[in-house]
């Protein structure tokens, strides 16, 4: 392979377009970006992504040129810098930093300090004129490469660091003078040959090598892996490597470091947010291993703290450091994350990136620029994932109930959560997993701590800042999140917390609440969210640009109450099935099913009728003007059968029918296979007085509410699970030749619609025949999966996992839609259909009509409406609007 692999920051053709952001990673691309901004960006170079790809392609070798490459970059940083690649006098020191195409916080490695060992250490000191800063810097650098490049775990150090300390009576680590950091290296130097079985290397060039390999295998660290599983983030990307000439934020009390937010990413507020350090590396700052102060006095006051603001200590440089900010936010049209270091009063920027934030944080955030004429209304939809404003639906803490507060720390990503104590992510796991609702409480969180988050209803830490691990990652998951509750003290080993007096034991259940930061003794009863200002406006705006309709699948009043709440224009789908679950309903279900004669089959749907009758009317009340689409029966017969005696028994005294008979009768029907069984339009071929009743029980239902409200619903009746135009044809005449009979007996003239399911791969081949006796069809993506994939619906659960790991499937085709296969099958059936009729409706009602890709994608086919169970519908909502957005935009180019 040749090629270009390495590019300098300041190369005049780099921009910061998705092709170079593919190319050097996000962190590569927009510090290319920031140096052709004219902003303070210390030299550096980006190893392109294609490096990592080829070192994983290529059995772990590297192209021939590379090496000559990277050489050359360096020697290029030398020249802008004025210092040497391990001179002894005046050492050039880099960071050497992942930096994939997404953002990927804290998940892979990173060396800084790099090209220290016992000559260069001598010249730092001279430069910087401080012999302890030098060798405090050896000595992180020592840590920190023997931790990521040669694998030799962090307590090591850290216990040699308190050994140190207690033999020398010290308390702070400020308080180790130059001889104990000289000590502490040699010890360092130690730890490595006894541990690693070889001297640390003193060749800086032998580091950098060592630490470029080690970030591309932090590209494959299980950390990395599951991180990447849980953002959909493609293995084959790879990452890429950012060396940079390091700057000292650790240099003395001129010297700091900091991360800034340029809007409040927990709340979204237009107010600069974060937090910096005098005299410390940005490690220091995102690992909450030191409690950071705030950089803005409003946020201080906000938080009472004593403190000095950054604005306070450092006035001109916060003043720089915001204009630098405002710069990069209208340059890139978002909430940016930014990076600095002040070494000897000169600000340099680091990073800088779209901040992560929290669902009503980015809806505020979206709609002020908007405002702000910073973005369009189409730009601020696009920003927003759908799913994540499933985060809105977190409950919050009922303000009447007494609670006990025992402290309170940063509220760091909102909602409210109660759970067990747990102490750490493996039981955190392992509890949630036998069903029990947990609270991980931490010190503070590391990567390696994902899985036990993840796990958790929510996370307290005692220690850390707003930009902690902890509180980047909960707000990423959604999670509530309290950080920094200083006031905690955890004995991991006896598994306790103490707040003052109160002890906390594993296995207590507390409460936190992320939106105030309080901590609390005890269950707390939560209430369902109310929609800001931001998300109400924001789903106006989806409303205004999508063009497909969103419908709602649910038969019962609390779920069409929940959905009209959320704007449902309709109910694509009330599965009739589903109101026959209640004990006093079921009986005559089952009576119907295990009938054996018309006779005994009528005297069962004559009890039926008056409740489904009662059932529509209520729906149609409901609903007003607004389309009900009605599905007649599809009852797969193993979710109906009685299996139990004691079923068998209460059936056989509502029936009158012998025990024994209803036990040979339920054998009988036994299918092996039941959802390709005796199930949909089967079932009514077989016995079509059961769609007969069903049919007369809508039309009278409609009758009644004509007659009560004065308007005439508007009703849609679909037969379920057909796979040929003869099934079609004559379930159409039933539900027609029902109507007549009761349209001859009322005197009143009904209208409605008869349209079809397509859930077998045949009826969307076939779509163009069977149109003929349909007005709309509706997909039901769910059978269709099933039966496209052979897979079932019921079972494939327990294996998907494991297709999806080994790359076999992207995603579990039951959640996002199969566009390349089940899709495909979909585009022939409408087009099909269209052919031979034009104005056939077509939506569709399987559960991928609540999943924002697939949305977009039934919208890309000019369908009229989705479907969704009602919690779904603003997601839904906001995804088609996001569909109509980006086929106008495929439409400009
Ligand atoms: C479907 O198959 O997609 C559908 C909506 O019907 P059900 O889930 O009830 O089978
Ligand atoms: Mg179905």
């Amino acid at each position: 392979m040749v090629g270009k692999f390495v590019y300098s920051f300041s190369e005049k053709n780099i921009d910061g377009d998705a092709s170079m952001r593919d190319l050097l990673g996000g962190k590569g691309a927009n510090l290319a970006e920031m140096c052709h901004l004219g902003l303070p960006v210390p030299p550096g170079f980006t190893i392109s992504t294609e490096i990592c790809r080829y070192y994983y392609a290529n059995n772990k070798n590297l192209p021939n040129n590379f090496h000559s490459e990277v050489k050359s970059a360096l020697h290029k940083v030398e020249k802008i810098i004025g210092k040497k690649f391990g001179d002894h006098n005046n050492p050039l020191l880099v960071s050497v930093r992942s930096g994939a195409r997404s953002s990927m916080p804290g998940m892979m490695d990173t060396v800084l300090n790099l090209g220290l060992n016992d000559d260069t250490v001598i010249g730092l000191a001279k430069y910087a004129n401080n012999e302890r800063f030098a060798y405090d810097t050896y000595r992180r650098f020592i840590q920190m490469y023997s931790d990521v490049v040669l694998g030799i775990e962090h307590y090591h150090f850290e216990e040699c660091i308190s050994d140190i300390k207690q033999e020398n009576d010290i308390e702070l680590d400020t308080e180790l003078t130059v001889y104990h950091l000289k000590d502490l290296v040699g010890r360092f130097k130690e730890i490595v040959r006894s541990k690693h079985g070889k001297a640390f290397p003193q060749d800086s060039e032998e580091q950098l090598w060592g630490a470029i390999f080690a970030v591309f295998e932090s590209w494959m660290s299980h950390r990395a892996i599951v991180y990447r599983k849980m953002n959909s983030i493609p293995e084959n990307w790879g990452t890429a490597v950012n060396i940079q000439s390091m700057v000292f934020g650790n240099s003395g009390d001129a010297s700091a470091t900091g991360v800034l937010f340029t809007r409040n990413p927990s709340t979204g507020e237009n107010k600069i947010y974060g937090e910096y350090l005098i005299n410390a590396q940005g490690e220091d700052v995102v690992a909450g291993i030191r409690t950071p102060q705030v950089i803005t006095t409003s946020h201080k006051k906000e938080l009472e703290l004593t403190t000095p603001s950054m604005e306070e200590s450092m006035p001109h440089l916060s003043k720089e450091l915001f204009a630098v900010a405002t710069k990069l936010e209208k340059h890139y049209k978002d909430m940016q994350d930014i990076e600095f270091t002040i070494e000897n009063s000169k600000l340099w920027m680091l990073q800088t990136r779209s901040g992560k934030r929290t669902t009503q944080a980015a809806l505020r955030i979206a709609v002020e620029m908007v405002e702000e004429k910073m973005i369009t209304k189409e730009e601020a939809l696009l920003r927003i994932e759908p799913e994540s404003l499933n985060q809105l639906l977190h409950p919050y803490l009922d303000k009447n109930f007494k609670k006990q507060v025992i402290t309170k720390g940063l509220p760091a990503s909102p909602g409210a959560a109660s759970g067990i104590v747990v102490f750490s992510a493996a039981e955190a796991e392992r509890l949630s997993g036998l069903g029990e609702k947990v609270l991980l409480v931490r010190v503070e969180t590391s990567p390696e701590d994902i899985h036990g988050m993840y796990a958790s209803e929510g996370i307290l830490t005692s220690k850390g800042g707003m930009t902690s691990h902890a509180a980047v990652v909960a707000r990423g998951m959604g999670k509530p999140c309290v950080v920094g509750a200083g006031s905690i003290k955890i004995d991991y080993d006896i598994q306790l917390m103490r707040v003052g007096d109160v002890e906390i034991k594993g296995g207590t259940h507390i409460t936190i609440d992320g939106e105030s930061g309080e901590v609390i003794l005890g269950y707390v009863p939560t209430k369902s969210p109310e929609f800001s200002t931001y998300f109400i406006r924001v789903m106006e705006w989806a409303d205004q640009i999508k063009s497909l309709t969103i419908r709602t699948n649910a038969e019962t009043k609390h779920d069409i109450e929940a959905a009209l709440g959320f704007n449902a224009e309709g109910i694509g789908l009330c599965r009739t099935e589903h109101m026959f679950f209640e004990p006093d309903r079921i009986v005559h279900v089952r009576n119907m099913i295990i009938a054996q004669t018309l006779q005994e089959r009528e005297k069962a749907l004559a009890k039926i009728l008056p409740t489904q009758r009662s059932d529509f009317q209520m729906i149609f009340e409901l609903m007003k003007d607004r389309p009900v689409n009605i599905r007649l029966l599809d009852m797969p017969l193993h979710e109906f059968l009685p299996y139990k005696d004691e079923e068998m028994q209460i059936l056989s005294k509502a029936s009158g029918i012998d025990l024994n008979t209803i036990k040979h009768r339920c054998k009988q029907l036994h299918e092996v296979n039941p959802m390709l069984g005796h199930r949909g339009a089967r079932i009514a071929i077989t016995y079509p007085e059961i769609y007969e009743m069903q049919s007369k029980a809508i039309f009278e239902a409609m009758i009644s509410t004509l007659k009560k409200l004065n308007f005439m619903p508007n009703v849609e009746i679909m037969v379920p699970l057909i796979a040929t135009e003869n099934e079609m044809k004559i379930l159409r005449t039933l539900v027609e030749r029902v109507a007549q009979a009761v349209m001859s007996e009322s005197g009143v003239v009904l209208n409605f619609k008869i349209g079809t399911m397509i859930e077998l791969p045949r009826a969307a081949l076939l779509s163009h025949k069977i149109a003929e006796n349909a007005e709309y069809f509706s997909y039901g993506t769910n059978d269709l999966s099933q039966t496209t994939f052979g897979l079932s619906r019921d079972d494939s659960s327990a294996f998907i996992p494991e297709y999806i790991e080994k790359g076999i499937f992207a995603k579990d085709p039951f959640v996002e839609l199969d566009v390349e296969g089940v899709g495909e099958l979909i585009k022939i059936s409408a087009e099909r259909a269209r052919k031979v009729k034009p104005t056939i409706k077509l939506g569709i009602c399987g559960e991928h009509g609540g999943h924002p890709a697939s949305v977009r994608f039934f919208n890309s086919l000019g369908f009229d409406y989705v479907s969704c169970s009602p919690y779904r519908i603003p997601i839904a909502r906001l995804a088609a609007a996001q569909g109509s957005v980006m086929s106008k935009m495929k439409e400009q180019v």
